[in-house]
């Protein structure tokens, strides 16, 4: 994957999907280790340039980065010359003149990281555009359901919440279909895009039926920063519909694990007990993230192979 841009799941073969996973399960160790530090990308350096905002992503892959030697630059819109009227390709095309090894992309609108990747020399990785694809979660989200299960292939995973406006749900739906798992979609019928089907997903609008049989569940935020409009009456009620707490999960399978992308929206998507403890993965997905991260900066911007041992 030297050199390759990964802006989304949908066009990732199964095998890449494999590849990253298994690479991301070396990159966990070294997070495990008292000195969190290989130098496989010394002398490398990956600019983070987000335009949107981020905790976990941001942090992780900077921290991935680090674990790995590379020179991380963090770009920051509000201090740069965007505020002078520079445009988004100006300002991407500038910081490749610095000859970066790889670029993180993070935009509200879809399509920014692909139209910048047409014009950089670099690699490009899609940390997030808009409500189209965030790869790099539903990744980490496929290691940490293939370690907490031992497998996806064969899993019934249900996503749960604001499907249409989820940049998590789509990647999620492209990337556990591709590894065998039946992906089920619930939420308002709003927020249930009419075409949801011919991705293969089955729609829901009951959270009893979306749970019968549910191996993984993932509850998503209400992407209230891309909402015009109302799609459901009140906050309460869509807790009360579709918010999830102990005695609901009673209608998923006895060992089902609970996941959310984050930010969690405390008593609306999840309740508090949910969001801390088992059967709760979130700060597994968080932890996975990094390693995950690594995996990717690895694969795409590294050298030999055997450079991952060092
Ligand atoms: N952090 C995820 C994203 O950037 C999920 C969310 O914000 O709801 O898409």
């Amino acid at each position: 994957m030297i050199g390759q841009d990964l802006l989304g799941i949908e066009d990732l073969e199964r095998s890449k999907i494999e590849l990253i996973l298994e690479t991301a399960v070396h990159m966990q160790e070294v997070g495990s280790r008292e000195v969190k530090k290989i130098p496989t990308l010394r002398g490398r350096t990956v600019i983070n340039l987000f335009f949107e905002s981020s905790t976990r992503t941001k942090a992780s892959f900077e921290i991935a980065g680090k674990r790995l030697s590379a020179d991380v630059v963090n770009f920051s819109p509000s201090s740069s010359s965007l505020t002078k009227a520079e445009s988004i390709l100006d300002t991407a095309k500038t910081l490749d003149a610095m000859d970066p090894d790889c670029v993180v992309v993070r935009h509200k609108v879809a399509g920014v990281p692909q139209r910048i990747a047409e014009v950089l020399e670099a690699p490009v990785i899609n940390a997030g555009d808009g409500a189209h694809e965030h790869p790099t979660q539903a990744l980490l989200d496929m290691l940490t359901v293939s370690q907490a299960k031992g497998r996806i292939d064969g899993l019934t995973v249900a996503i749960i919440g604001d499907i249409a406006h989820s940049r998590v749900a789509r990647s999620n739906i492209y990337g556990f279909s591709k590894l065998g798992a039946e992906v089920r979609v619930a939420g308002p019928p709003p927020m249930i895009p009419p075409a949801i089907e011919q991705l293969g997903v089955k729609a829901y609008t009951s959270l009893r039926e979306v749970l019968e049989g549910a191996d993984v569940i993932m509850a998503l935020r209400i992407q209230n920063e891309r909402l015009s409009g109302a799609y459901f009456p009140s906050v309460r009620e869509y807790s009360a519909t579709f918010g999830l707490n102990r005695a609901k999960l009673r209608w998923a399978n006895e060992d089902a694990i609970v996941m959310h992308p984050g930010p969690v929206n405390r008593g609306v998507e999840l309740d508090h007990e949910l969001t801390d403890e088992r059967p709760s993965v979130i700060l597994d997905q968080v932890r996975n993230g990094v390693a995950l991260r690594m995996a990717l900066l690895y694969l795409i911007s590294g050298r030999a192979p055997a450079a991952v041992e060092d």
